[in-house]
C-alpha cells in the first residue's frame, strides 16, 4: 500500500490529510507527522491521517511521497536531515510559497535516490493551524507544480497525481516565474495588508482613527492577521522578487499621487480614469476573462530601476532626462 507522509500537520497538513482521505486515490497509508505536541493530536482527533506519528524518522520510514507543510525556513533544516530515513525513490514534494530557495535547499542537501517536486497550492486562508484546516481547501485551485533537476517524469507524474487526488488542478510553471508571479498575487497583498495598519496604527490620532474604521478598513487588513512565522519566511526566502513588485506598487500610487497632486488641482477626469481602468480590470478577472489566451504579447514598458523612479519621485522627470543626457555626453567625451 502506497505511503504519504506529511510533516507539519497545521492548515496545508492537516487540509491535505482530509483530503486525501475523502479522496479517490484507494489503499493509501496517510501518515502525519509534526514537531508540535498539539498540532498533531488535533490532526489525529480530526481524522486526517491512518497514523500520526511522534518521531520524525519512524514518520517518513518506507514513505513513497513525503510532503513538507511546514513553514518553509523549516524545510532547509529537515532536507538537511531526512535524507538517510528516505527510501530509494521516495518523492520528495513541499507546499511551501517560495520555489526557487526550496528547490536549492533540495539539490544540496537531498540524496541521489529520491526525486524532488516542489509543489505550491494556491489556496489557504489567514488562519493557520489543523483547526483550520479543511478537506475542501484545494478544491479547483490551482496547484503549481516546478520540478527539480533531474525528477523522472514518473515522480513528478506521481506528484499530479496527488495533486488531482486532493481536488487540486495542476500547473507547471517555472521557478522564476513562479516565484515573481506569486509575489504580485500573493506576498504583495499582505505586505500591503501589513502597510496599511503599520501605517494608521502608529498614527497618534490611531485611537480615533480605529473608531471610525470600518468593513473596508477590515477587509484590506484581512491579511495582517496571518502568522507572523509564515510571512518572516515568505519575504525572507522571496525578497528580490517582493522588492521589485513592491518597486512597482510605488510607481503606481506615486502616479495616483501625481494626480491628486496636480498643480492645479486634481483634474476629475484623470481621477475617475484610473477608478475606471481599476474597476474594469477587477471586472474582467472576476468574471474569469483573463486568460492564458488573452495574454498581450506586445513590447512592455522598460520598468525604470527603483532608484530612478525614485529619482523621479523628488527630482522630476525633465531633470533626469537632462541628467541622462550630460551622462552620456560625458561618457562619449570619454570613449572618444
Ligand atoms: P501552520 O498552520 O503553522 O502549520 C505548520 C506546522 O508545521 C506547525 O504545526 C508547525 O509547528 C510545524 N512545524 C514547524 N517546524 C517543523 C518541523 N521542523 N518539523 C515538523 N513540523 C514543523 O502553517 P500552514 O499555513 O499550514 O503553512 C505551511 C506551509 O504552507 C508554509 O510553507 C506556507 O508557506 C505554505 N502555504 C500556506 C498557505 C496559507 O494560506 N496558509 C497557502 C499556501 C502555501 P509550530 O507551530 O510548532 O511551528
Amino acid at each position: 500500500m502506497p505511503k504519504i507522509t506529511i510533516i507539519g500537520t497545521g492548515l496545508i497538513g492537516t487540509s491535505m490529510g482530509l483530503a486525501l482521505q475523502q479522496s479517490n486515490l484507494k489503499d493509501l497509508m496517510v501518515v502525519g507527522t509534526d514537531s508540535e505536541h498539539s498540532a498533531r493530536s488535533a490532526a489525529q482527533k480530526m481524522g486526517a491521517f491512518d497514523k500520526v506519528e511522534t518521531r520524525f524518522f519512524d514518520a517518513i520510514d518506507d514513505a513513497d511521497i513525503v510532503v513538507l507543510a511546514t513553514p518553509v525556513m523549516a524545510m532547509k533544516d529537515i532536507m538537511e536531515v531526512m535524507g538517510d530515513g528516505l527510501k530509494e525513490g521516495a518523492i520528495v514534494t513541499d507546499v511551501g510559497s517560495s520555489k526557487g530557495v526550496v528547490l536549492e535547499w533540495a539539490a544540496d542537501s537531498l540524496p541521489e535516490h529520491v526525486d524532488f517536486v516542489g509543489g505550491h497550492p494556491m489556496a489557504g486562508k489567514e488562519t493557520s493551524g489543523p483547526a483550520a484546516a479543511e478537506a475542501t481547501l484545494f478544491t479547483d485551485k490551482v496547484y503549481c507544480i516546478i520540478p527539480g533537476s533531474g525528477a523522472s517524469e514518473a515522480s513528478v507524474g506521481d506528484v499530479a497525481t496527488l495533486v488531482e487526488g486532493i481536488g487540486a488542478k495542476p500547473y507547471f510553471i517555472g521557478t522564476d516565474e513562479h516565484d515573481s508571479f506569486v509575489a504580485a498575487a500573493s506576498h504583495l497583498p499582505f505586505l500591503l495588508s501589513a502597510a496599511l495598519v503599520g501605517c494608521t496604527s502608529k498614527s497618534i490620532n490611531w485611537a480615533d482613527i480605529a473608531q471610525l474604521a470600518a468593513s473596508g478598513f477590515r477587509d484590506i487588513t484581512r491579511l495582517a492577521a496571518g502568522d507572523p512565522v509564515m510571512h518572516r519566511d515568505i519575504c525572507v526566502t522571496n525578497s528580490k522578487p517582493i522588492v521589485a513588485w513592491i518597486d512597482s506598487f510605488i510607481r503606481e500610487l506615486h502616479d495616483l499621487r501625481q494626480v491628486l497632486d496636480a498643480e492645479d488641482g486634481p483634474d476629475p477626469a484623470a481621477v475617475k480614469t484610473v477608478f475606471d481602468d481599476a474597476f474594469d480590470a477587477r471586472a474582467k478577472w472576476m468574471a474569469g476573462g483573463v486568460t492564458l489566451e488573452s495574454r498581450d504579447f506586445s513590447p512592455q514598458r522598460e520598468l525604470p530601476s527603483f532608484a530612478e523612479s525614485m529619482g523621479e519621485m523628488f527630482l522630476g522627470r525633465r531633470i533626469l532626462d537632462r541628467r541622462d543626457r550630460i551622462m552620456r555626453g560625458l561618457r562619449g567625451n570619454r570613449d572618444r
